[in-house]
C-alpha cells in the first residue's frame, strides 16, 4: 500500500493522509460523531510514533512503540471515543497513556484529560509530545490505573486502552452519574469492547461493542507480571 504526496502535503504535516484515512478507514466504516472525525483529522499521530514507524502512521493498523507497547489502531480509537459520547465541558480518565495519541484525541473533544501510564518512559515521552504540540489540558501520572485517580474522580468519562480480565470496581466508583467507561474485558488473546453507563439514578448499564485484541492491563485490579488474573 503505497500513495504519493507531494511536497505541499507533508508540509501541512500530512493532512492529506489523514484526510485519506478519516474517510477511508471512520466514515466508510460506522463513526459518525462529527467531533471524533475532526479530532482524528487534526491529531497528528506520526508525531506519536517513532521516526522508523512513521510513514506507517496513518495505515489502518496498530504499531509498536516503545516498552513492547502498541499505539492503537485509528478506527479503534476513534470507535472507543465515539462510544464515550465526550461533551465539551468532560473530564475524563484514560488507563494507558501509552504513546499519547489517543489522550490528544480525547482531548480535542472533552474539557480536561488525566491520564495513567505504568511505564515511566512512555509517560515521559507523552508528555513531551504534549508539550512540543501544544496540548495544554493533558495531565500524566505514573502509575497503576486500575485503581483509578482518586483525587481527580468523579470523571464523566473513563477510558481504558489496555485489556483487563473483569471491570475494575475502583473505576466504576469513579465515574460521576451520567458517565460511561469504556474498557476491553475477555483473556489476553482476546476482548469484549464494554460500555458501562452510570444512569443519574446510579444504575449500571453494560453493553457489548465487539470484539478486540489490546496489550494487557497489569495491576491491582488487572492480570500480574506472570499473565495471570489478580
Ligand atoms: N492509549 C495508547 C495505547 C497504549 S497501549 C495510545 O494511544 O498509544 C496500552 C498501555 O497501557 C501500555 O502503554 C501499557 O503500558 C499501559 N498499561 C497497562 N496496564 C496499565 C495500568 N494498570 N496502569 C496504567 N497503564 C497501564
Amino acid at each position: 500500500m503505497t500513495k504519493d504526496y507531494s511536497e505541499k502535503d507533508l508540509l501541512n504535516d500530512r493532512h492529506a493522509e489523514r484526510e485519506w484515512m478519516v474517510r477511508t478507514q471512520l466514515i466508510d466504516r460506522d463513526i459518525t460523531d462529527e467531533a471524533v472525525i475532526h479530532s482524528l483529522l487534526k491529531v497528528l499521530r506520526h508525531r506519536f510514533v517513532n521516526e522508523d514507524k512513521q510513514e506507517f502512521a496513518y495505515y489502518d493498523t496498530a504499531l509498536e512503540i516503545e516498552a513492547e507497547q502498541t499505539i492503537s489502531q485509528p478506527y479503534i480509537v476513534a470507535l472507543m471515543a465515539q462510544a464515550l459520547g465526550l461533551k465539551a465541558n468532560d473530564k475524563v480518565l484514560e488507563i494507558g497513556t501509552g504513546s499519547g495519541y489517543s489522550a490528544a484525541v480525547l482531548s480535542r473533544m472533552a474539557l480536561s484529560v488525566y491520564t495513567i501510564e505504568r511505564h515511566d518512559l512512555l509517560a515521559r515521552l507523552a508528555e513531551e509530545r504534549f508539550r512540543n504540540q501544544g496540548y495544554k489540558n493533558i495531565e500524566v501520572r505514573v502509575g497503576d490505573g486500575t485503581l483509578g485517580w482518586l483525587e481527580k474522580a468523579p470523571f464523566n468519562a473513563i477510558l481504558v486502552t489496555a485489556g483487563g480480565p473483569v471491570i475494575p470496581d475502583s473505576l466504576v466508583n469513579q465515574l460521576a452519574l451520567g458517565g460511561r467507561l469504556v474498557i476491553p474485558v475477555g483473556d489476553k488473546g482476546e476482548q469484549h469492547l464494554l460500555r458501562v453507563k452510570k444512569t443519574l439514578e446510579n444504575e449500571l448499564i453494560e453493553e457489548t461493542l465487539g470484539l478486540v485484541r489490546f496489550v494487557p492491563l497489569i495491576g491491582t485490579k488487572g492480570w500480574n507480571e506472570m499473565g495471570k488474573s489478580c
